[in-house]
This record gives structure tokens, C-alpha cells and sequence, in this order.
């Protein structure tokens, strides 16, 4: 993983769980709230419950009062109205019986516990209480009140009752007090008005009494208390005069509150209860949410990911390659990028099977990771194409310096299994500094630098030069124009003689292609055969040089014709059945023909070239190894093949008449090539010097502008023809 994903995974990670503790918080704030609301209705529902019950027992308390009331008018009716009593009270000899019906009666009753007698001017006849005769004034003894009643009483007129009730103050303090006209029944009296005589119940309000009223009506607490006294819930008591003579209260029962108290545990337990399911439903929510969220990072991340080396693929390194050039933006700091191309990976493919190839990737995957600077991007972004990106303060040093450890490393024999491998690699590197390039057009640049590099001839390294732009231009108009003269039949061959090193008689001709770029001019091949082979036209030009070789050399039966064989063409699984195609239409002779091909391509692929040349030469046709002398490969290496042929190259030659080192090692490679018993041609023999010397050293074919530059074939059939006329006595004869 490239270190600059780790921030970003954490940052998400820490936002995940503030998130989360957000949730949680308001989500606690909530249950805080509805527990507040629900308890609040129930303290409201509670207090309300309260009130009523207080406002009942008031209502019941107050009822009792007029109970109290009412029961001692009954029975002062009772002891009233009743005929015995018109008869007695109005007696002179009637005391004793007064005494005894009423004063008497007022001990240890539970309905008045003081019976008076008086007459119409409010003199007292008898009073009694408690069962006893008790002196003193009554006007002292009772509150003004009492007089009220008598008056009413007195005052009664003939359809009303006469009689009166309600409370009064007295010396002991408040009671109920009844004032009724002593009379018959019937209520007709026959004392006149001014003889008329009243009897007055008292009962006192004593601790027993409201003991007894609260106990009848279930009042718990009821008790006395003076007029002034604060109280919430209280029944006043006033006497007839509307003076506040004291207040009954009680102890609130608080139905509500017990009931409140009940529930509120069952209700918090309740809401506790719904808040925890909640709670459980929020963290399997959020485990869900974390597990999607593994997945898709998951997902997201394989995406980003090769699977065969493990490393980043392009869309990865894309994303990366942002980053890092976002951050350089920041810091000023390079962000370098090297783009590396293995050589020789698809020959490995082919010859050893694709098992090979992946482990050959995962083998240069693993050495890379190595290699490159810690919080490096390392990325596989093609078969064989892996990028490294990484900051640096510095130029491009680092990344000079990591490009030739990744050469060394490559150029070394890899160990691929039971097998080894030999690859090497090209790389191209781009440099945005301080982020100004985009990613973009550093992956550009750094492709293009890689191109470069690989048509420097691979195994280096290269860093991106504007001027390349240009060759880039210039190269894909080069290729345009290529492709149009393949397809238009513009390209032409020439034909260049091959001479026996003894007679000097041209023994073969060598076929070289030749294009007149239109608006430019003759292009050498040298020039444009590379660009055939990456641009993937080498296998139409290859096709059409053989056919047309073989086609032209049907006309000249004594001579044997030498075909150039790019790797591209090489390479081809198919290339035998092209050659097999070319052969059978032409109807040439086989072994006439000759592939020359050069080392490079063997080096690579052992396996593959022995593969392919046993193939040909089943065909009859010949191999020779081309410009041999100019790459480093030994002799040795090179028996395994079994070529037909060998081509001392054109650069061994040159410089033979200055250098005698370099005739020496002239001298040498044909002695080497010779020691394997294989025929040896002499390429670019351009003097006598040259001619006589290779003669000497041991080839026995020659080639070169002395004996005759590449010509058209009709020069080729010319010389022919004089050949055949020297050969038949001066007379020339035609050469089909
Ligand atoms: P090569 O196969 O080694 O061909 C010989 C090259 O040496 C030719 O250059 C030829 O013109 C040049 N040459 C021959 N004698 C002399 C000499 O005495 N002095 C000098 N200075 N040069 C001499 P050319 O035609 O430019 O071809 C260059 C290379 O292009 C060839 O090297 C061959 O590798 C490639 N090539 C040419 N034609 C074809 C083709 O049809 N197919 C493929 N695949 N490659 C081709
Ligand atoms: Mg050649
Ligand atoms: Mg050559």
C-alpha cells in the first residue's frame, strides 16, 4: 500500500467515529428529552389526580359540615316540635321535665352537648351542659351569632319553620347551634306571642367530634385550624354573620403522587428499555454501515489493484499519481515518475508459457518493491510495463540513480523456477516539478521518454526531453506515410551481389528494401525498419520483401537470394506457415533462400529461435546470423542454433588497412565463426584490401559496394546475362 493512503483511510476511520459519537449523543439527548416529556406528563397527570382528590374532599368535608349542621336541626325538631314539650316547657311545674327531657339529655350525646331554654326576651329558663346546670350570662358565653339565629326563629312568619341553625363561637370554642319555638307537632302553640319559649341545641365542634367526621367520611388529618391559617385545601367555617370563625383541613392523600411514584420506575425502566433497543438497533446499524464500508474500501482498493503482481494498476496508479502531484503543489517538492518496459518479457511468454511469465512479473515486482524509496508508488500498469511515482527534493537524481539499480537488478539472469531468464529493461522518466505538470502529461512524457529509450536500443534509461515531442511528431507522420506506402506497393527492393571469395562470381543476392518517402526522399531502412517493427507494419513489409525477393529470383535460377528477418517477424508463431505460403507460391527452391537474421532476438529467446529455425529449415530454407561481431554474444552461445550461415558484420571490416588491432580481431571473429564449420560471408567490402583480406582470413562469400552496390533487379539481370555470356563464350544469353 502506498503511503499516501494511509492518511486517508485514517481520516475516514476518525470521521466514521465522530460521526457515530454524534449519533450516539444526540441520540441520548433524545431519550433524555422524551424520558423528561413522559415523566412531566405523568407529574402533570399525577398533580392533577391530586387535585381532584383534594377537591373532593373538600366537597366531602364540607358536606360533612352540613351534615352537622342539619343533623342537629333534625333534632332539634324532634325535641321542638313535639307536643309534650308545648305542654311542659309552658308549665310553671313543667322544669323537672324540662330538665330531664332536655338538660339531662345533654350528657354523653353524641347530638348536643347543650340544651337551653329561653323565653322570648332571650332570658334563660334552663341551661344545661353537659348534663350539668351551668351559670353565668349566655350573652358572654356565645358569639353574636347565636342571637342572629334566635331572631330568625323568633321571627319566623307563619308558613316558615321556626327554627334556625348554623355555627357559632362560644366560650369553648366553635359549635353548631340550633335555635327552635318550643311548640306542638302540629306547630300550633297556644302561649301567645311574648310567652313563647325556645329551646337551643349547642354541639361543639371538640377534637372528638371532627376525630368522628373524619372517620365517617375517610378524611385522614382533618383537624381544626384557626381562620388566618395558610392552607392549600381547607373548608372554612363561618357563622351566621359571615365572621370566619376557623377552617378544617385535612392531609392530602396525593392519589397522584403514590400513583406517580408507582409508575415512574416502570416508566423510566420502559424508556430505558426502548432507548437500549434503539442503541442496539443504532450499533448494528453502524456495524452494517462499517461493513459496507470495509467492502466497498475493499472493493475499491482491488480495483485499484493488479492481481497477478499484487501491486497498483494503472486506475491506482492514476489516483496516486494525483495525490502525489496535489501534494507536490503544496510542499514544491518533484514528483518523478519512471515508466519501465521489460525487454525480451513477451519472448519469455512464448517460449516458456504464460506460468513463466507471471512469475517472471512477480519476480520483478518483488525486486522493485525493494528498490525503490520508502512511500514510493509502485504500480504494473501493462503486461510488461511498471511505473514507479514518488516526491523527491531534488532533480531528477534519485530517480537517474533508482532507474540504474533497476537496470543492474534486470540486467542480472533471473531465476524463474528450473529456469533462467535474461531480460532487461527500458525506462523513461518524466519529472513534474513542484506538481506544475499534471499526471496527465507527466505519464506522457514518461511513456515517450520510454519510447526513447527502448529505440536507443533498451537496456536504458531516458528523461524526458521536449525535443522528443518533435521525433514523436516526426515519427508518427513517419509511420503514417509507411503504412500508406505498404499499402500503395510504394516500397521497392534492391539487390545487392554476394560473390564466391575464390572466382569473384556473384553467387547471390542479398534483397534490402528501399522507400522514396514522398516529399522526402529515399529513407534508409535503418530508419524505418524500427519504426515498422513497433508500429506492428513489419509484418506486411516482411511479407511483401519475401514474396517479391522469391518472386524476382525466379528469374535468376543460378543465383541464391538472402532475405532480411526482423525479431518482430521472428517472433510470429505464424511467420513459418508465411514463409511456407511465399515458398510454394512462387514455386522457388527452398534451399535457395536464405533468412538472415540478427542476434539480438536470439539472446532473448533461446528456446523460441531454436524452435523457429528447426521449423524453416524443415522447410529447406537457409539461416544465416547477420551482422555477427557487432553485439557481444559468444560463438558458443550461438552453435545451439544451427545456422547455415554466418555474416561477419560491415563495422568488423571498415577499418581493417588502418587499424591492425582491428584486422586482428577480424582475423579472430572468422576464425571463430569458422571453428564451428559453418560457411562465412564478409559484409561491407568496399576495397581490394578488404576483399583480399577476409579472402585470406577464411570467408568464402563477399559483399560490399566493391563488388557491387544494391542495384534494381533488372541491373542484377544484367550482370547475369554478362556472367552468362563470359561463361558461355561471350555470347549472352537470356537469363530466364
Ligand atoms: P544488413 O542486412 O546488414 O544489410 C546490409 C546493409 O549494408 C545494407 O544497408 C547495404 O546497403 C549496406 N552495405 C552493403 N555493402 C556495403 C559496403 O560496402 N559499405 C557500406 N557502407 N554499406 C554496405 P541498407 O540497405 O541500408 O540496410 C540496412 C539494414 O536494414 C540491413 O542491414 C537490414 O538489417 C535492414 N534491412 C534492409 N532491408 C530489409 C528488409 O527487407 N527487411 C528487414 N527486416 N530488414 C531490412
Ligand atoms: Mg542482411
Ligand atoms: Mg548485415
Amino acid at each position: 500500500m502506498p503511503s499516501s493512503f494511509k492518511p486517508r483511510t485514517a481520516i475516514l476511520g476518525a470521521g466514521r467515529h465522530a460521526t457515530v459519537a454524534a449519533v450516539l449523543f444526540s441520540f441520548a439527548v433524545v431519550v433524555a428529552v422524551v424520558t423528561m416529556m413522559v415523566l412531566s406528563a405523568l407529574d402533570h397527570v399525577a398533580q392533577k389526580s391530586n387535585i381532584l382528590d383534594d377537591e373532593r374532599s373538600r366537597e366531602t368535608v364540607s358536606g360533612a359540615l352540613q351534615n352537622f349542621v342539619s343533623q342537629l336541626g333534625a333534632t332539634l325538631n324532634d325535641y321542638a316540635a313535639w307536643d309534650d314539650a308545648a305542654t311542659n316547657v309552658y308549665a310553671t311545674d313543667g322544669m323537672d321535665w324540662t330538665v330531664s327531657n332536655y338538660g339531662e339529655m345533654s350528657v354523653n350525646s353524641a347530638l348536643f352537648d347543650m340544651a337551653v331554654v329561653i323565653d322570648d326576651d332571650k332570658k334563660p329558663i334552663m341551661v344545661y351542659r353537659d348534663g350539668k346546670p351551668m351559670d353565668g350570662s349566655l350573652q358572654a358565653f356565645f358569639s353574636p351569632a347565636l342571637w342572629t339565629l334566635f331572631d330568625k326563629a323568633k321571627t319566623a312568619g307563619p308558613q316558615d319553620v321556626p327554627e334556625a341553625s348554623g355555627f357559632i363561637s362560644t366560650q369553648a370554642g366553635i359549635a353548631v347551634a340550633g335555635v327552635a319555638l318550643v311548640r306542638e307537632k302540629s306547630g300550633a302553640l297556644v302561649a301567645a306571642p311574648g310567652k313563647h319559649r325556645y329551646l337551643i341545641f349547642i354541639r361543639h365542634l371538640d377534637a372528638r367530634k371532627i376525630d368522628e367526621i373524619g372517620a365517617t367520611y375517610v378524611i385522614g388529618g382533618l383537624k381544626l385550624v384557626p381562620a388566618d391559617y395558610a392552607a392549600t385545601y381547607s373548608v372554612p367555617i363561618a357563622d351566621a354573620l359571615g365572621t370566619s370563625l376557623g377552617k378544617l383541613i385535612w392531609t392530602s392523600r396525593a392519589p397522584g403522587d403514590i400513583g406517580y411514584a408507582d409508575v415512574r420506575r416502570q416508566v423510566v425502566q420502559a424508556i430505558c428499555l426502548v432507548g437500549l433497543f434503539f442503541v442496539v438497533l443504532l450499533i448494528i446499524g453502524w456495524m452494517t454501515g462499517r461493513r459496507l464500508k470495509t467492502e466497498e474500501t475493499n472493493a475499491r482498493e482491488e480495483a485499484h489493484r493488479d492481481r497477478l503482481s499484487g501491486l497498483l494498476n494503472r486506475d491506482g496508479l492514476r489516483v496516486s499519481v494525483d495525490a502525489l502531484v496535489a501534494a507536490a503543489k503544496q510542499t514544491q517538492d518533484n514528483v518523478l515518475l519512471l515508466y519501465l518496459d521489460l525487454d525480451g518479457f513477451k519472448e519469455v511468454n512464448d517460449s516458456y508459457g504464460h506460468g513463466t511469465g507471471d512469475q517472471l512479473i512477480r519476480a520483478v515486482a518483488a525486486g522493485l518493491k525493494v528498490l525503490i524509496p520508502d512511500g514510493a508508488v509502485l504500480a504494473r500498469i501493462g503486461g510488461d510495463e511498471f511505473a514507479i511515482a514518488f516526491t523527491s527534493r531534488d532533480g531528477d537524481a534519485s530517480a537517474l540513480q533508482l532507474s540504474e539499480h533497476i537496470l543492474d537488478f534486470l540486467a542480472e539472469p533471473l531465476e524463474i523456477g528450473r529456469r533462467v531468464v535474461v531480460i532487461g529493461a527500458s525506462i523513461g522518466i518524466a519529472v513534474s516539478a513542484g506538481g506544475g505538470v499534471d499526471r496527465e502529461e507527466l505519464v506522457r512524457r514518461a511513456d515517450l521518454a520510454m519510447y526513447k529509450a527502448k529505440e536507443a536500443g533498451r537496456a536504458r534509461m531516458t528523461l524526458y526531453d521536449p525535443a522528443m515531442d518533435a521525433d514523436r511528431e516526426e515519427r508518427n507522420a513517419l509511420e503514417l506515410d509507411l503504412r500508406m506506402a505498404i499499402e500503395g506497393g510504394q516500397l521497392t527492393l534492391a539487390y545487392q551481389p554476394l560473390v564466391d571469395a575464390v572466382t569473384s562470381d556473384m553467387v547471390g543476392v542479398e534483397a534490402l528494401v528501399r522507400w522514396n518517402r514522398p516529399g522526402h526522399g529515399p529513407v534508409s531502412p535503418e530508419v524505418f525498419i524500427p519504426v515498422a517493427e513497433t508500429s506492428g507494419l513489419i509484418e506486411a513489409l516482411g511479407l511483401f520483401v519475401l514474396r517479391k525477393a522469391c518472386e524476382t529470383a525466379k528469374e535468376w535460377p543460378e543465383l541464391r537470394v538472402a532475405v532480411n528477418v526482423s525479431p518482430g517477424q521472428f517472433r510470429n508463431p505464424a511467420f513459418t506457415d508465411y514463409v511456407r505460403h511465399v515458398l510454394r507460391h512462387t514455386e522457388i527452391e527452398a534451399k535457395r533462400v536464405t533468412l538472415e537474421v540478427t542476434e539480438g532476438y536470439m539472446i532473448q529467446n533461446p528456446k523460441r529461435t531454436r524452435q523457429a529455425i528447426e521449423q524453416l529449415k524443415t522447410l529447406g530454407v537457409r539461416i544465416a546470423l547477420d551482422d555477427f561481431g557487432s553485439g557481444f554474444s559468444s560463438i558458443g552461445y550461438l552453435r545451439q542454433f544451427g545456422f547455415d550461415r554466418i555474416k561477419i558484420d560491415r563495422s568488423l571490416v571498415k577499418d581493417i588497412e588502418e587499424s591492425d588491432s582491428q584486422r586482428e580481431m577480424l582475423k579472430a571473429t572468422v576464425a571463430l565463426a569458422r571453428s564451428l564449420d559453418i560457411p562465412v560471408t564478409a559484409e561491407g567490402i568496399e576495397t581490394p584490401e578488404q576483399a583480399s583480406a577476409v579472402r585470406q582470413f577464411g570467408c568464402d562469400t563477399l559483399q560490399g559496394f566493391f563488388f557491387g552496390r544494391p542495384m534494381p533487379a533488372e541491373d542484377i539481370t544484367e550482370l547475369l546475362l554478362d556472367a552468362r555470356a563470359r561463361q558461355s563464350g561471350g555470347r549472352r544469353v537470356s537469363a530466364a
